[in-house]
């Protein structure tokens, strides 16, 4: 079976790998798919958060990665996924989620969202909060993988 992982991963945090690693033991493929153009301020490109998400999945066979600028459930259907995997971190996200999963299901009957809690070490952790730290110079090495930590830094544009 294969599940759609949609998000704008601006950039890819260990928490959103977290989620997509455990659903890769559940599904046969899990494809992380980047959002072309999510109605908010994008500090990477696609084609960049692409090539981010490349690097940091190669490690896992069971996640492939690709960008979409259709309805979610649209891209679903074309790429043959019957689920789409999100993340919950806390209250506002089961109230974002759950919404959306209701639209979907009005769009695409057949399709069905698959929710993981987020694993606890991570569910403080935003792609916004890691823009915001980067920006002011801050640490992110715990937050990111190691190739998102050095691009934000070039991102930046500080020395290593
Ligand atoms: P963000 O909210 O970090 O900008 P996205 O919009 O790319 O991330 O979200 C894609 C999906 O990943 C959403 O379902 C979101 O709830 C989930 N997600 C984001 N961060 C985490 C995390 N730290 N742990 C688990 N799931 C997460």
């Amino acid at each position: 079976m294969i599940a759609l992982y949609p998000g704008s991963f601006d950039p890819v945090t260990l928490g959103h790998l977290d989620t997509a690693i455990r659903a890769s033991r559940i599904f046969d493929t899990v494809i992380m798919a980047v959002f072309d153009r999510p109605n908010r301020k994008l500090l990477f490109s696609t084609e960049e958060r692409v090539e981010l998400l490349r690097a940091v999945a190669s490690d896992y066979p069971g996640i492939k990665v690709t960008s979409y600028n259709l309805l979610t459930v649209t891209f679903a259907r074309e790429v043959g996924a019957q689920v789409i995997v999100r993340g919950l971190r806390d209250p506002i996200d089961f109230e974002l989620e759950f919404q959306m999963a209701q639209i979907n299901q009005t769009l695409d009957p057949d399709i069905d969202m698959v929710v993981f809690m987020a694993n606890r070490k991570f569910s403080f952790l935003s792609a916004s909060i890691v823009r915001e730290i980067a920006a002011l110079d801050g640490d992110v090495s715990e937050l990111v993988p190691a190739q998102v930590a050095q691009a934000l830094k070039r991102k930046f544009k500080r020395a290593d």
